[in-house]
């Protein structure tokens, strides 16, 4: 069953459409609705996701979207992002701030929780939002609001010599255009005692368009050692624009490690996530975490059994290379480094 848009077809047929990253950023589904009519899903699920997307809401690129199963309410990418009334209840255990993220602030938009590296809220926007993000409560507006607005955050940098690496997070810092973000960067760079900048980011997942010559320059130009992490958590997601646009960024010298949640019904299986892997591997980017859920409110009926995620990892170790196993890890607000947990 083909979805309606001409733009979903032809990425359905192995072709990228032709939007600039921050066309495709404007054009994004924002609303529940729409969401649900484009995937052809039963119109109960409508009242739900307008329900929960009245907390936290919708925002998913079309070329995503167009990844998912139409007239699939259980499909693995469309669970991320479809907000539905389970997102309602309350959970015990399940709190705005579950990782410590305010707790760990140094100044406004600056959270530093272990040795020698600090993050940086860059910005609150993002190209997707995921329905378990811990973030989804996050106060991005007391914070600052644009790089301009960063000479505090970039003077708490300064005035501590501990901090060799920097993460650009958010949000996600790749929705800042790329002259912003050059400009960031040099900033970061004039601080001697940085070494490395690290950045976060979901963006070539979602809308591979985003690794512009632009930023791929950035990366490679300045004196900081430039690793990015993206966020993948299921092979459907790396289709052949996003293999090309990851493959882009090592072939540029910067390394690519992935980072994903164990989340139930989208990647809770050793297959899915020995899939994930190998796909990964095959671009050169290495799986890095696999992430317990951080237990934010609204995302419960997302958590899988940690020892459902042992046997995953025990399965994948069968299956893989040791370098291709994600170390799977669990954060504790207040503690030094996150947990292993297999
Ligand atoms: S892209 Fe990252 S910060 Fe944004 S909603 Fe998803 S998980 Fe949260």
């Amino acid at each position: 069953m083909a979805i309606v848009t001409s733009d979903h077809d032809s990425v359905r047929a192995g072709k990228l459409s032709t939007l600039s990253w921050q066309k495709a950023l404007k054009e994004a589904i924002r609303d529940p609705v729409e969401l649900c009519r484009t995937l052809q899903l039963p119109a109960k699920f409508e009242i739900g996701a307008e329900q929960a997307a009245a907390e936290f809401p919708v925002f998913a690129p079309k070329d995503f979207v167009a990844k998912m199963e139409v007239g699939n309410p259980s499909d693995p990418l469309l669970r991320q992002v479809l907000p539905v009334d389970e997102e309602l209840l309350l959970a015990p255990g399940y709190v705005s701030d579950p990782v410590g993220d305010l707790a760990a602030q140094k100044t406004p938009g600056l959270i530093q929780k272990y040795h020698g590296r600090a993050l940086a809220i860059t910005t609150g926007r993002c190209a997707v939002h995921c329905r378990y993000c811990f973030r989804r409560e996050y106060p991005y507006a007391e914070g600052p609001r644009s790089h301009r607005e960063f000479a505090p955050l970039l003077q708490t940098i300064a005035a501590d010599s501990t901090i060799e690496e920097i993460l650009l997070s958010g949000g996600d810092p790749l929705t800042v255009v790329d002259e912003g973000l050059s400009d960031l960067i040099q900033q970061l760079e004039n601080i001697e005692h940085l070494r490395r900048l690290r950045i976060h980011t979901r963006l070539p997942i979602v809308i591979p368009q985003r690794v512009t010559d632009a930023l791929l320059e950035s990366l490679q130009r300045t004196q900081l050692v430039s690793l990015v992490v993206v966020h993948a958590n299921h092979p459907a997601e790396i289709d052949c624009h996003v293999a090309a646009a990851l493959q882009r960024i090592v072939e540029a010298g910067i390394p690519v490690l992935n980072q994903s949640v164990l989340l139930r019904g989208v990647n809770d299986c050793a297959k899915t996530l020995i899939k994930l892997s190998e796909k990964l591997i095959n671009c050169r980017v290495m799986p890095y975490y696999l992430n317990q859920l951080d237990r934010v409110n609204g995302a419960a009926h997302f958590e899988v059994k940690v020892d459902v995620g042992k046997a995953i990892i025990a399965e994948m170790r069968t299956r893989l290379p040791g370098y291709a196993v994600p170390r799977y890890v669990q954060e504790h607000a207040g503690d030094q480094h996150k947990r292993p947990l297999a």
